[in-house]
Parts: structure tokens; C-alpha cells; sequence
């Protein structure tokens, strides 16, 4: 077989390393003679991953420690719950930021905890651009602000994060954490899927500010409570196991790569390599507005849906995969998260170019 490239938005590519590393330990873990999946959670070895892996993360985001870790299940789209009925306790009123398809799900959820104000919205627009924010619209009387960080399905992201005061800035960041560097201090909390940009589905990363929780009503299910997790370390039940473990490996392996910063430099690079290509081609077009543009999921087009299959065929006899447009969009979309190698991003502007000279 030889070398592929797998742009799947998720889940989506592993560093090879990690998977190596995965398969070394499959059968017996630390010569243990068993697999992490076959060990107690409460097992000292277990409780020593699930630590490291906190750690890890707090490190790599410069984690202030007023924020707690939260390792719970049921995606990002729980949390899309969660967050109002954890959060939603002063004013039972929020603001959101509708900029996609995974904004308006949040937004839908929302709406059966509270009362909701839309304080922007690019649906007009097919979500190609990142809607402009009237700072003063923005009243005091909210328990939160959502965004949606990175807009997985249509290819845009905040380049600047709304000033709100005292108002906690709530961010869904499920495929975009780790990416880039965040000051995590600006937001009231975040919460990402793995399976984009940390490691396996299965797992959701929660970083919530300490002052924010305790006003869960205690009459709704226990397991939806962010204090059940921040009270025993995300070990009041079976937790995910060994999709916790494979996110140790995943921010070890970010770690060695010179962290955050070092990852975001790769990934702008691997970004303006294919925005570059776009840009100069006649084929292909970007319909994302550029201060708008998204590092980590890029969709993009040609001027007619049999000409997008040829590509897409002629993509995939390369070894360049997963390249199809979500199936709201059409086209194609490259997602090029942290374990995305540069080589694949060139890999991907070489068969463009080729295919654009023979279609010319
Ligand atoms: C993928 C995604 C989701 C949904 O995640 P699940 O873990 O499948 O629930 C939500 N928000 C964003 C931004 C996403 O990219």
C-alpha cells in the first residue's frame, strides 16, 4: 500500500507515531501482560494516564489552575446541553453567535434550557464568513457568550475573540484546540470533541473556570453535572479508557513537536500553501470570505459537480482521501489538523495542479 492522506473532518487522522506506539502496547501495556482497555479505571496505572493527560493538556494550553479538566462522553453535541443547563442559572439568558451548522445545533439545544438571544448571525450568507459582532449590543444581563471557535462544515474562524467583558465566553473548539495558541484565561469555558484535533471519538474535553460551576440543578441526571467529573477527576463512572490514553500519547507527541506555538506556525504553514494554490488557480475557488478562513478545514470547488467527482476520483488514485465536501455543501474540503502532515498538504496541491492542467 502505498502512502495515503486522510482528510476526514472527523474523526480524522492520528500521528503515525501514536498509532505505532498504540499498536507496541496493544497486547500488554508496560509488559503488564494486558491492554489499557482491559485495565481498572481505578487501577494505579490508569489513574497514572489519566493524570498525565491532564497535566499534559494543562501544559500545552497554559491552563490557569482556577480552570478545571473535565474528561466526560457524548461528544460535543452534550455538551451543547451541558453548557445551559450547567451555566444558565443567573439570567436563564444567553447569547450566541450563529456561524454554522454546529452553532445553530448548539443553539437549538440552548433554547430548551433558557432564553436565547442571537447576537449575530452569517446564515444568510451560507455561513462564508464570520459574522460581525456589535459589542453593544451586548447587555449585562447574560450567563454566557457562545462562539463556535472554528466552523468544521463551512471552513471559517474567529480570527479575533469578541470582547465580553464580564460576560463568560462559552467556545465550542472541537476542531480547532490545540491548533493555535488560545489564552484560555479569556474564556469562562471549552469544550472540544477528541476526535478532531486531540484523539479518538469517545472522549470530550471540558475547561470550565472554577467560580462557574455549582448552580447545576440537582434534580436533573447527576452525569450531566460538570461537578460530578471536577469532584472525582472525571472518575465518578467508567470513563473512556483508552481513548484517554491515546490522547496522553496525541499531546505527548504534541509536546516533543515543540508545543502549541511550534504546532500553530506548521499548521498557518500548511494553511497558506493550499489557500495560495486557490487563490492562483482558474479551477479551483474558495467561497470563504479571507479574514475568515479557517486553518484547519478547507472547502473548496470547481465550477461543476462532475468535474468535483473527477477530481475527487483522481484524488483518491493518489492516495489522497476523504476529500468530499460535507454533504450540506458539495464540493470538496481538505481537513488538515495538527496530525496532518506538511507533505500531505503538498501532496494535495501537486494533484491539483495537475488536474487543473488537464481540464483546462
Ligand atoms: C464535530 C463537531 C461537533 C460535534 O461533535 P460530536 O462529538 O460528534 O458531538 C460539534 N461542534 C463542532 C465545531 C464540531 O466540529
Amino acid at each position: 500500500m502505498g502512502q495515503i492522506y486522510n482528510f476526514s473532518a472527523g474523526p480524522s487522522v492520528l500521528p503515525k507515531p501514536v498509532l505505532e506506539k498504540v499498536q507496541e502496547e496493544l497486547l500488554s501495556y508496560q509488559g503488564l501482560g494486558m491492554s489499557v482497555m482491559e485495565m481498572s479505571h481505578r487501577s494505579q496505572y490508569f489513574e497514572e494516564i489519566i493524570k498525565q493527560a491532564e497535566n499534559l493538556l494543562r501544559q500545552l494550553m497554559n491552563i490557569p489552575q482556577n480552570y478545571k479538566v473535565l474528561f466526560i462522553q457524548g461528544g460535543a453535541s452534550l455538551q451543547f446541553s451541558m453548557v445551559p443547563m450547567n451555566l444558565l442559572h443567573q439570567y436563564h439568558h444567553a447569547y450566541y453567535v450563529d456561524s454554522g451548522s454546529w452553532s445553530e445545533k448548539a443553539i437549538k439545544e440552548a433554547k430548551k434550557h433558557g432564553e436565547i438571544t442571537i447576537l449575530a448571525s452569517s446564515k444568510e450568507e451560507n455561513y462564508t464568513k464570520i459574522p460581525p459582532i456589535n459589542l453593544l449590543d451586548i447587555k449585562s444581563n447574560a450567563d454566557y457568550l457562545h462562539i463556535t471557535t472554528n466552523n468544521t462544515i463551512e471552513g471559517t474562524r474567529f480570527s479575533t475573540l469578541p470582547e465580553t467583558g464580564n460576560i463568560p465566553l462559552v467556545a465550542d473548539m472541537s476542531s480547532n484546540i490545540l491548533s493555535e495558541v488560545y489564552d484560555v484565561s479569556k474564556f469562562g469555558l471549552i469544550y472540544a470533541g477528541a476526535q478532531k484535533n486531540i484523539g479518538p471519538a469517545g472522549l470530550t474535553v471540558v475547561i470550565v473556570r472554577e467560580d462557574l460551576l455549582g448552580a447545576f440543578q440537582k434534580e436533573n441526571p447527576t452525569m450531566l453535572n460538570y461537578e460530578t467529573y471536577s469532584s472525582s477527576g472525571s472518575l465518578y463512572n467508567t470513563p473512556p479508557t483508552f481513548p484517554i490514553y491515546v490522547t496522553k500519547l496525541v499531546l505527548e507527541w504534541l509536546q516533543a513537536l515543540g508545543g502549541v506555538t511550534e504546532m500553530e506556525k506548521i499548521n498557518r504553514a500548511k494553511a497558506n500553501l493550499l489557500y495560495a494554490f486557490i487563490e492562483e488557480s482558474s479551477l479551483f475557488v474558495s467561497r470563504v470570505e479571507v479574514s475568515s478562513r479557517s486553518l484547519m478545514n478547507i472547502p473548496f470547488t470547481t465550477s461543476s459537480d462532475q468535474l468535483n467527482s473527477e477530481f475527487l476520483q483522481f484524488a483518491a488514485s493518489k492516495g489522497l482521501i476523504t476529500l468530499e465536501g460535507h454533504r450540506s455543501t458539495g464540493g470538496m474540503r481538505a481537513s488538515i489538523y495538527n496530525a496532518m502532515p506538511i507533505e500531505g498538504v503538498e501532496k494535495l496541491v501537486d494533484c491539483m495542479k495537475e488536474f487543473e492542467i488537464e481540464h483546462r
